[in-house]
C-alpha cells in the first residue's frame, strides 16, 4: 500500500485525512506525526524575503529523512511562508518521483489574505495541496483538467476552483500505479 507520513507544524483534522483516503482511492496508509522544524526552517530563511528557501528546505529533508522505498512518501506541513528563486512564493514543493513534499500553510489561510479566518476552507485547500505535492512525488506531472488536483495553481483562490480528486485521466494512471505498488507487496 501507499504510505503517506506527514510531519506536521499544525493540527491536520480527520477531514483532511479522509480527503487524502478519497482522492487516493482508499489505497493508502497515513501516519500523521507532530513536528516543530524551527532549525531546518532557521538554515534555510531569507531574512530580507521574510520567506524560507524551499528548495533547500527540500533538499535539507530529503538528507535527514532518508527513504528508499519508493512507495514510502513523506510530506512536511510547516507554517512558515516559501519561495522558490523565480517566483515569489510556493505553497508547496515536491521532489518529482521522489519521495519527499512540502507544503506551507500560511498562504492557505484566509487571514493570510485580510479575509474572515476559515476553518474549513483551509482543511480542503491542505489536504489538496497534499494530494497535489504527493501526485508529483508518483510522478504526475502538472494536469490541464480545470478540476483536476494536479492542475497547478498560481494562488491559493485557484486552488479552491479544481476537486480534491484526479480527472478521469490522471485517475486512471493513478490505478495502474497502486496496482503496482499493491503487486510489490504481494
Ligand atoms: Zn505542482
Ligand atoms: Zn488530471
Amino acid at each position: 500500500m501507499l504510505k503517506l507520513i506527514i510531519y506536521t507544524e499544525t493540527f491536520i483534522s480527520d477531514y483532511v485525512l479522509e480527503l487524502i483516503r478519497d482522492a487516493y482511492l482508499r489505497s493508502v496508509d497515513i501516519e500523521v506525526h507532530n513536528i516543530h522544524l524551527g532549525s531546518e526552517v532557521e538554515l534555510c530563511f531569507n531574512s530580507v524575503r521574510n520567506q524560507v528557501n524551499a528548495s533547500k528546505l527540500l533538499d535539507l529533508l530529503t538528507m535527514k529523512f532518508v527513504e528508499k522505498d519508493e512507495y514510502v512518501k513523506y510530506v512536511f506541513v510547516v507554517n512558515v511562508d516559501a519561495y522558490v528563486p523565480g517566483l515569489n512564493y510556493v505553497l508547496g514543493v515536491a521532489r518529482m518521483c521522489g519521495n519527499h513534499a512540502i507544503v506551507f500553510t500560511p498562504r492557505l489561510r484566509q487571514e493570510f489574505w485580510g479575509l474572515p479566518s476559515n476553518e474549513q476552507l483551509f482543511y480542503e485547500r491542505l489536504a489538496k495541496e497534499i494530494i497535489h505535492e504527493v501526485g508529483h512525488t508518483l510522478c504526475f506531472e502538472h494536469c490541464i483538467t480545470p478540476t483536476c488536483v494536479m492542475r497547478f495553481s498560481n494562488s491559493v483562490f485557484e486552488t479552491d476552483e479544481k476537486s480534491h480528486r484526479f480527472c478521469s485521466k490522471c485517475e486512471t494512471r493513478l490505478i495502474k500505479i497502486l496496482k503496482t505498488i499493491h503487486k510489490s507487496w504481494v
